[in-house]
Parts: structure tokens; C-alpha cells; sequence
């Protein structure tokens, strides 16, 4: 029988120096006292989790927020030892750690290095900073770009830089620079994602009343294009819909959701995806602590995706892939056939000409790319 695919691990840290205005994550401001109980809680997730994932091994993990960086050195290694102790992570594991400028010094980024962290995930988001104060970023455009020369200092050698645009006032030519700067700067992985204003968050609030906006859709679509073109000019390949990579430095973690594999997540809010069932822990940090020392469920979210769920979600995120998906292999591992199931749906998408299908394989054109949502939803 073949070996299982190897896991991936999501550790979530859900604190930040102050909640930006866009953001809808699982982050909190201002909770640094439940830092160490957090932590603790991690440990014991991790030690209900682990043997039910005995003898598979760990191929990435990923530390991300929140800010994982306002951890200071000796709480990183605890929760590293923690993981490492209970899972078989491997030694060539890819292990990221997200990290927001203003919350690393060289010396942090030495000892996360020292640790085995050997990817940086940097959200630098804007390099201009009027749109930096625009989100409600804490940090300059000065700091980011220092964080970036600290993580080159400090020995990382893959590092990623996530950036936002289509924030409001940014024109076409400002978000032309800023990738301009970031290709100069030469990171292995670039991540960018148009700003979305989620109900509930304080710019959707200003944007409701009328006090901002956001750039019209032909504006944020020449955003996307100026994105691919000018990185893919720079010699990086724009490998998933969002993401773009120098060769061989694809994100190994987030291919692992692409593909429907499997994953394990602990802490708050975190997600897992194990045996056919996905799981989501309850959001809040307190309650989640709570939880844990009593040794209760930790999950407020289980559910049992029936292959047919299954098979539809895999192809709503195999194709955010520019090289799509595999159909036969779907076919073997849900036992439907992508081809039958979905033939009205497909037909409807090639004539439009939004995706291309060839030699077993199933992608979405740069055409659909655009209309990527409507393309995925035909899926569900
Ligand atoms: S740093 Fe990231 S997670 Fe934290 S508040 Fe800002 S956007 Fe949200």
C-alpha cells in the first residue's frame, strides 16, 4: 500500500500589537497575559492530537497569526521543541514562521533561525506609507523594508513577502512600484491578495458610511495583471492564483490546502483537515485555554465530507493552482468521476473559454482566472 501523504502542521498565534483595520483573522490585541497560558494550551492540544496521527510523518509547518513574531526566542523554542516532540516532523521540513516588521530584531531572527525555522513569511503588505496607515498597519514602509534586511542578516534564505493592494487611494502606478521594490528586494515567494473588507471590521464601517472606498473592479483587475506581469518579468513563476515563486520555492505548506491533503491545526480558531473529516477549534484565546486545561473538546466545528463534498472541494482549490488538477487522480481517491459528475458545469466553462482541459488535466485560463470565484462555485 502506498505511504499516506505526509501531514502538514498549522500552529495558529493569535495575538497582535493592534488589529488592523481590514483585518477579520482570529487576532486580538492587548491579550499578551494569556501569551504563556496560550502556549501551554498548544502543548496539551498537541498531546491529545498527536497520537492520532501516530506514525505519519510531518512534512511542513507553519506558525502563523496573529503575529507569531511577538513571541520572544525562548516561547518560539518551546512551542518548536512541543511540536517536535510530538510529531514526527521531518528533518527537511519546511518550517515558516509569519513575522510583521516592528516585532523582530536580528537577534530574535537568529534564534528562530537557530531553531530550524528556515522560512520567513513577512507581511509587509504596502510600501508606501499613507497605505500603510490606510490599513492601520503599525509598522513604516522603512521598518518593513529593515525587517526584510534582518531576515537576510539573520541567514533565511526563503523568505516570502505578503502584500495587499486595491487599498483605497492606491493608484496603479503606486502598486506598479511597490512590486518594482519588492522584485529588487528578491524574496523567494510573493503573496498578493486584493484587499477585502469584511463585514464587521472598522474600514468596512468607513467604507459604509461612505468615508472610503474601494478601487473599482477594472482598477483592481489591472492591479492583478500589473502583479503577474511585472513578477513573472522578474523570473518568478505564478504558480497558484495569489501567489508567486522563484523556481523551487513554492510554499510546500499551503500546496498541502491546494491539494486537499491532509493537516493537522492546533490552537485557536486553527483548522484540520484529518481523515476525510475537517475540524475547527473554538476562536476565542480564553475560552480556548479554558477548554484545554479542563481537557475538554476543543473543536466547536467536525464535519464528515462526503467524497462528493469532497471531490468538489478539492477541485474548487486544486484549481487556484495555475496547473490545476489532476482528474484521474481525483477519480481514484473520491471514486467519482470528475468528468461525469460535473460534464454540464465543465462544458459551460470551456465553451466560455475560463478553463482548459488537456492530457488528463483540468486548469482555469488567464481568462477565468479573473472570474475565478464564479468558475469555483460552478463546484460546490
Ligand atoms: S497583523 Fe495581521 S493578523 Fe494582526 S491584526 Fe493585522 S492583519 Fe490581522
Amino acid at each position: 500500500m502506498a505511504e499516506a501523504p505526509m501531514l502538514g502542521l498549522y500552529v495558529h498565534i493569535p495575538f497582535c500589537v493592534r488589529k488592523c483595520g481590514y483585518c477579520d483573522f482570529n487576532s486580538y490585541a492587548g491579550l499578551e497575559a494569556l501569551v504563556e497560558p496560550y502556549l501551554r494550551a498548544v502543548a496539551l492540544e498537541a498531546a491529545v492530537v498527536g497520537p492520532k496521527v501516530f506514525g505519519r510523518r510531518v512534512g511542513t509547518v507553519y506558525i502563523g497569526g496573529g503575529t507569531p513574531s511577538v513571541l520572544h526566542g525562548p516561547q518560539m523554542a518551546r512551542l518548536l521543541r512541543c511540536v517536535r516532540s510530538v510529531f514526527a516532523v521531518e528533518p527537511d521540513a519546511e518550517v515558516t514562521v509569519e513575522v510583521n516588521p516592528d516585532t523582530v530584531s536580528l537577534a530574535k531572527l537568529r534564534r528562530f533561525r537557530g531553531l530550524g525555522v528556515n522560512r520567513l513569511s513577512i507581511g509587509i503588505q504596502a510600501l508606501e506609507d499613507a497605505h500603510l496607515r490606510r490599513l492601520g498597519r503599525v509598522h513604516t514602509a522603512r521598518a518593513a523594508l529593515r525587517s526584510f534586511a534582518l531576515a537576510r542578516d539573520a541567514g533565511f534564505a526563503n523568505i516570502n513577502v505578503d502584500l495587499i493592494y486595491a487599498i483605497p487611494e492606491q493608484s496603479l502606478a503606486d502598486w506598479r512600484r511597490t512590486i518594482q521594490r519588492v522584485t529588487q528586494l528578491r524574496p523567494e515567494h510573493v503573496s498578493a491578495y486584493a484587499l477585502t473588507l469584511e463585514d464587521g471590521t472598522p474600514m468596512h464601517r468607513e467604507m459604509a458610511e461612505g468615508r472610503i472606498a474601494l478601487p473599482p473592479e477594472e482598477l483592481e483587475l489591472a492591479m492583478a495583471e500589473s502583479a503577474a506581469e511585472l513578477l513573472i518579468a522578474a523570473g518568478y513563476e505564478h504558480y497558484e492564483v495569489s501567489n508567486f515563486a522563484l523556481s523551487g520555492r513554492r510554499s510546500r505548506h499551503n500546496q498541502i490546502y491546494w491539494r486537499s491533503e491532509e493537516y493537522v491545526g492546533l490552537g485557536a480558531g486553527a483548522h484540520g483537515y484529518l481523515n476525510g473529516c475537517r475540524y475547527g477549534n473554538v476562536a476565542q484565546p480564553s475560552e480556548y485555554i479554558e477548554r484545554a486545561g479542563a481537557g475538554r473538546e476543543l473543536a466547536v466545528l467536525r464535519e464528515r465530507l462526503s467524497p462528493a463534498k469532497a471531490l468538489g472541494e478539492a477541485l474548487m482549490l486544486g484549481l487556484r493552482m495555475r496547473e490545476g488538477v489532476d482528474l484521474s487522480e481525483l477519480h481514484r481517491r473520491f471514486e467519482i468521476d470528475p468528468l461525469q459528475r460535473y460534464r454540464r458545469e465543465l462544458d459551460d466553462l470551456r465553451r466560455r473559454g475560463l478553463i482548459g482541459m488537456s492530457n488528463g488535466r483540468l486548469w482555469v485560463t488567464r481568462a477565468g482566472l479573473h472570474l475565478l470565484d464564479e468558475v469555483t462555485l460552478r463546484f460546490v
